[in-house]
């Protein structure tokens, strides 16, 4: 997964045997093989999305039957993204479409190789009489040549007509990954968008929990921006808002996940991250954005610095989600009320 659970990186192996089970399965159920349903079911199978599997286990128990719609709802639930859905669902329209084209292809060429195979074994039993004069055998010879030349011809067309479709399917996916990509990613700011963080958030918490590992999440708010657009019009405001998520995104290492988390507040998921270095880094960040002088590069009015406040977490094994996002967002509420331009740790007292 580059950024979220839809872009996995697997080996191509795995991949395609995850693909295969999926459409295998599904086969077996009578699930359509929708490019939706196609998803679930491979994200199901690759456990790439803790939740989801749980919705679909469910939905499985006891050799249940699982209907369209419920399959729908777990598609939207999970991948659709407001804006790119559309998108995504055409564009795997008709990346199926043309699946569906190479399939009828090849399996014409299989008919083709029985009918040849026919005649060979017609010529052969000709060969096998006792008694073939010339002129049968030349019929024979001639027979024989025709069908080789027409499986040839076959062969080509049926060559040519493969090269076209997997050069159509690659252009249709790189379409579908750039819709996918467009679905997660924040507009203005060009970094994740609240939606890739949900999904990471699921996908590292599963990761730290059974690896016993370190996770924290700063959140990050800028301080007073209301004030800042009011004094400065939107626009400036939208420039900031772009400086942050530049100077957080360039922040991250390794596996860290940076996010626009909503309006003027950011998040960035640290995993094999403690505590302490989760707030260390934090308040390096929080140095840096305010140590800078903003101002317009053509005009050179100045708008003087921006601060933000930071809170950090660090995720406790097994408990929910949303417990570890409030104790962040608590941190964070603390910071602002002690005075702002600081990072606060979530408080320990319960645990
Ligand atoms: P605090 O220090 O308590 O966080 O104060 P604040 O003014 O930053 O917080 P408040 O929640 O009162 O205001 C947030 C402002 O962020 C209000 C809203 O207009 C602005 N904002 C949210 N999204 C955008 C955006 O996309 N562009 C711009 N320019 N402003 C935005
Ligand atoms: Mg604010
Ligand atoms: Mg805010």
């Amino acid at each position: 997964m580059a950024q979220a659970a839809i872009f996995m990186i697997e080996d191509v192996d795995t991949a395609t045997q995850h693909a295969a089970t999926a459409i295998a399965e599904m086969a077996m159920r009578d699930i359509s093989p929708t490019p939706g349903n196609f998803c679930v079911w491979y994200h199901y199978l690759a456990g790439t999305t803790p939740a989801l599997r749980q919705d679909l286990d469910a939905l499985l128990s006891n050799g249940k039957v699982v209907s369209g719609s419920q399959m729908q709802a777990l598609f939207d639930k999970y991948f659709r993204e407001n804006g790119g859905g559309e998108t995504i669902q055409s564009t795997g329209d008709e990346l199926q479409a043309t699946l569906i084209d190479v399939i009828k292809q090849v399996s014409q060429a299989g008919l083709d190789a029985k009918a040849f195979g026919a005649t060979l074994n017609k010529a052969s039993g000709s060969l096998g009489e006792a008694r073939i004069d010339t002129g049968s055998m030349r019929e024979l010879v001639g027979e024989l040549i025709a069908a080789t030349k027409l499986i040839g011809q076959k062969n080509q067309a049926l060559e040519a007509q493969l090269k076209a479709s997997s050069t159509r399917m690659s252009l249709l996916q790189s379409r579908l990954e750039t819709a996918r990509r467009e679905a997660l990613t924040d507009a203005l700011t060009g970094i994740g968008n609240r939606k890739s963080f949900d999904v990471a958030l699921q996908f590292r918490a599963h990761q730290a929990a059974e690896q016993r590992s370190d996770l924290c999440l700063m959140l990050l708010d800028i301080d007073h921006f209301k004030k800042f657009n009011d004094e400065f019009g939107h626009r400036v405001g939208d420039q900031v808002l772009k400086i942050v998520g530049s100077k957080l995104k360039a922040s991250t290492v390794g596996a860290d996940a940076a996010a626009r988390y909503g309006g003027e507040e950011f998040a960035l998921l640290m995993p094999q991250t403690g505590l302490t270095d989760a707030l260390d880094r934090a308040d390096r960040l929080r140095v840096n954005l305010g140590s800078h002088y903003l101002k317009n590069r053509t005009t050179g009015q100045s708008y003087g610095t921006v601060t933000v406040s930071i809170g950090v977490a660090r995720y406790r094994s097994g408990e929910q989600l949303e417990e570890f996002v409030t104790r962040a967002d608590q941190a964070l509420y603390r910071a602002k009320s002690e005075g702002r331009n600081r990072v606060v740790a979530e408080s320990n007292t319960l645990r």
